[in-house]
């Protein structure tokens, strides 16, 4: 490894605290998911119209494209609070009860990495969403008896980067289910514009695209990279996010042309060299590259699949002949073309 590499630290408070200083708080400031944001203004106005509570809402898709910020807006166009909660905290029914009970009318219950509840925590929140009610059992054994607490009327809004992880019954009890998608560069380009006024740093349109363009399509990771390509600017150049300073940084951090990290490029050269292009199964995978099986699943694979550079088959994954081309790798490592020359 040369010295003078840049490692990106992914400290998550940090990350977090980015998050919430750049968060856009209403519909004017999120950028992009045009027609869900069309089809969720509707449902807001209907549901100020009728007084009531906005239908439980399920947001899912990759990590970074804006689920939690969702949220947040949502709460300021609808003029209600918002709890946070997340799916592995919430591990016992009390917790739970003590949130909702807690809450105003048609305020919003926001729960992230909703996938991860525990089934009893799940069953305890069907009648709240349903009829919102609570039904806590008191005691145990004979002397058990069930108290029945009516709760204000509230969305639930719900996040998860697994939906295929949901269980049905929990699904068919939200009334909007979105995907949320990658952006595509001028979105990204307008984020980036956005956040780097919010930080104070000047950027040129060329830098501003540079970075938008290698973000693998996530606000999130658009926002880190330009916070870190901004102390390069100011060391190494006059403070100043160009073309040529932007190109500079992210080279450093080792962000290639197409927004693929280091990780990336082990995960799909992994397979190339020790599986002849796959299929090998996500654990052994995992192993190999020396990644958690869950982060590859759910941040890594999504955008490798997108950019068709993977595929998820019944066996493992596998390499395409388009990710040998762009590595400069021969296809015929792949078995798959090996089987076609035989
Ligand atoms: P998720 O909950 O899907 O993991 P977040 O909502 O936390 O993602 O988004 C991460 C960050 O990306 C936000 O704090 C915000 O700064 C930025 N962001 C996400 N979506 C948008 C958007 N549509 N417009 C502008 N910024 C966004």
């Amino acid at each position: 490894m040369s010295d003078n590499r840049v490692t990106i630290p992914e400290t998550l408070s940090s990350d977090a605290e980015l998050d919430r200083s750049l968060r856009p708080t209403s519909f004017a400031e999120f950028v992009g998911q045009t027609r869900m944001v069309e089809m969720l203004r509707i449902f807001i106005q209907a549901a100020i119209e009728r007084g009531e509570a906005l239908d439980h809402c399920l947001f899912y898709g990759p990590p970074g494209l804006g689920k939690t910020t969702l949220a947040y807006v949502l709460a300021t166009e609808l003029d209600v609070g918002i709890r946070c909660t997340s799916g592995p905290t919430l591990d016992r029914p009390g917790d739970l009860a003590g949130l909702l009970t807690n809450l105003q009318p048609r305020d919003i219950l926001f729960i992230d990495e909703i996938h991860r509840l525990s089934s009893n925590v799940e069953e305890y929140l069907y009648p709240a969403l349903e009829d919102y009610r609570l039904d806590i059992v008191i005691d145990q054994g004979p002397a058990a008896r069930t108290l029945r607490l009516n709760l204000p009327e509230f969305t639930l809004i719900g996040a998860t980067t697994q939906a295929g992880h949901l269980t049905a019954p929990l699904r068919a009890r939200f009334g909007v289910t979105e995907r949320l998608d990658y952006y595509d560069a001028d979105e990204l380009t307008t984020i980036v514009n956005r956040s780097a006024a919010r930080m104070q740093v000047e950027i040129k349109p060329d830098g501003a695209e540079e970075l938008a363009r290698r973000s693998r399509g996530t606000p999130r990771i658009a926002n880190r990279l330009l916070r870190r390509v901004r102390d390069i600017a100011q060391v190494k150049g006059d403070g100043i996010i160009n073309l040529a300073i932007a190109d500079q940084a992210l080279n450093l951090m080792e962000v290639d042309k197409m927004g693929l990290d280091s990780m990336d490029l082990r995960i799909l050269n992994s397979i190339i060299d020790k599986y002849k292009g796959g299929p090998v199964g996500l654990k052994t995978l995992a192993i190999t590259v020396g990644e958690d099986a869950q982060t590859i699943e759910e941040l890594y694979e999504p955008f490798l699949i997108r950019q068709g550079f993977l595929e998820r088959t019944a066996k493992g994954r596998k390499v395409t002949e388009n990710a040998c081309e762009y590595l400069g790798r021969p296809t015929a490592l792949l078995r798959s073309t090996q089987q076609q020359i035989l």
